[in-house]
């Protein structure tokens, strides 16, 4: 379940040691506004980095990689990415101590992007029952067509479920790819988003007609003493 909280969306899935957000227009840009993350420059890829110790996280906060996901272990770490209809994914596994975020669009969604992720996850010693993930706001299938080749081959990657003739639902591709890795429904989170319809809230490329702004999510390991 999402509450809205000082200009943000945050999930109840996650313990107090899991620090995140999802932001919301309330920020203005957070690409001009907010600096103080690790935030990669993103490639519709499915490239996703781990950083792995604190040298690496500064090296990457002055210089960033271009991958769509970021995984740690250390605490500390604020972990973002930035998004205007494409999809926020935020991940922990408080057992371990493991957080990872990423960015999906069409092309990061179709390409699994999310189930990589939860690879990672495990190739870090997580069990899948002990990872939760919250799917935050992207735009809708209201507001979301594409083309008849992308739609199938949508179709063809998540089942008729994620397709309503040639609109496609991104936050449900992705809930999909999450499912098939063995993560329990319970442990996924999700909200009625559209950001092109719910303009009061975010920005939206396809609404905007390109950049207007974008909307930050981060996540950040609480240290634990
Ligand atoms: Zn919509």
């Amino acid at each position: 379940m999402y509450k809205f909280e000082q200009y943000q969306f945050k999930s109840s899935l996650f313990d107090q040691n899991t620090i995140h957000g999802f932001g919301t227009k309330a920020y203005g840009d957070a690409k001009k506004n907010l600096r103080s993350f690790i935030q990669p420059y993103q490639t519709h890829g499915t490239t996703i980095e781990h950083i792995n110790s604190t040298g690496l996280a500064k090296e990457y906060s002055q210089s960033p990689p271009n991958a769509d996901g970021l995984i740690t272990n250390i605490p500390n770490i604020t972990l973002s990415v930035m998004t205007a209809d494409c999809v926020p994914i935020i991940y922990s596994d408080s057992t371990k101590g493991i957080i990872g975020i990423t960015h999906g669009g069409w092309k990061g969604t179709l390409s699994n992007i999310s189930e990589i992720m939860i690879s990672k996850f495990i190739s870090l010693g997580s069990k899948v029952g002990d990872i939760k993930v919250a799917i935050g706001p992207a735009i809708g299938t209201c507001c979301y067509e594409v083309s008849d080749n992308i739609a199938s081959r949508y179709k063809s990657n998540f089942g008729s479920s994620v397709v309503d003739s040639f609109k496609i639902n991104l936050m449900r591709a992705n809930y999909i790819s999450l499912l098939r890795t063995g993560l329990l429904p319970s442990n996924i989170d999700r909200g009625f988003f559209c950001t092109s319809c719910q303009s009061n809230k975010f920005w939206s490329y396809r609404r905007d007609g390109g950049i207007i702004g974008e909307m930050i999510s981060y996540v950040k390991l609480k240290f634990m003493s």
